[in-house]
């Protein structure tokens, strides 16, 4: 029988990794439906919560998966800790895939801070027009701010929300020429991003660093002790091609 495997995805490199494994082996990509309209990966999708760690290794053991892969966005923890925990209750194979960090360089004013609230929190201090790309959901942190934001998000948030803002709905990649021109049509002067890491996002903090504002960088939530990780999406196609049942 072909292995099937289970993609917990959300990102780009989990539809990657479905196109890299797709139609040798039987891949079925687990999106969480917040996002309206998402780039369908090809193989199966199946969409919405498992019901915690319970429902995920009741999936697992009645879907027959042979190996899971979490290669959800580095700050969706509630997930990679569920699936941690349920891949070992159903004694299936578990591989994490966690881009790598954003790294400063010579040049760059980073602010880390371990949550949106704190984020909010060290604004006042930095600057008054704020670029927020941290997403539409957490947009409650910043809801009290008397300071200007501009809020990007793939789908409209909803309230609370700052009172002064504007919402540029858009979706990466982003190029660093549209940055530019962003940071300067909306004298901004503060950027916020989560450390997501990937090239996609990136150019916004070169474009932070040439004009010198600072960027207050969200730190990732922990991953599990124990997993296997990979970064990067041929890593991880190697691996599961090396670890197959049978
Ligand atoms: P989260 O807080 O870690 O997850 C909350 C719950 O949502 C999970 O317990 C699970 O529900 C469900 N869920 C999350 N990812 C799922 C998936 N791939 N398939 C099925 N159910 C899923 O997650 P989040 O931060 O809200 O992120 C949700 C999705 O958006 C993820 O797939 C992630 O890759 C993607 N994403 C997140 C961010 C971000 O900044 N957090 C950015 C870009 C993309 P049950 O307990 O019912 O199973």
């Amino acid at each position: 029988m072909t292995p099937r495997i289970l993609i917990l995805g959300g990102t780009t490199e989990a539809r990657l990794l479905a196109t890299a494994l797709h139609p040798q082996l039987e891949v079925v990509t687990s999106l969480a439906g917040r996002v309206r309209a998402p780039v369908p990966p090809p193989g199966r999708i199946r969409i919405g919560g498992f019901g915690g760690v319970e429902g995920l290794a009741r999936h697992l053991v009645e879907e027959r998966i042979d190996l899971v892969v979490d290669a959800t966005h580095p700050f969706a923890s509630g997930m990679t800790g569920n699936a941690a925990e349920a891949a070992e209750r159903a004694g299936v194979a578990l591989l994490v895939v966690r881009r790598p960090g954003f790294r400063p360089v010579d040049g760059d004013r980073w602010v880390w801070v371990e949550s949106l609230a704190a984020a909010a929190a060290a604004l006042p201090g930095l600057g008054e027009r704020v670029f927020l790309t941290t997403g539409r959901t957490g947009l409650a942190a910043f809801a009290g701010s008397r300071l200007w934001f501009l809020v990007r998000s793939v789908d409209l948030p909803r309230p609370p929300v700052p009172d002064r803002m504007r919402v540029l709905l858009d979706r990466g990649p982003f190029t660093l020429e549209g940055e530019r021109e962003l940071l300067a049509e909306h004298r901004i002067d503060v950027l916020v991003t989560k450390d997501s890491g990937g090239a996609m996002t990136q150019p916004k903090l070169q474009a932070a660093r040439e004009v010198g504002i600072p960027v207050v960088v969200q730190r990732r939530p922990p991953l599990p002790s124990g997993l296997t990780v990979v970064t990067t999406v041929p890593d991880a196609e190697r691996w599961i091609r090396g670890n197959l049942p049978g």
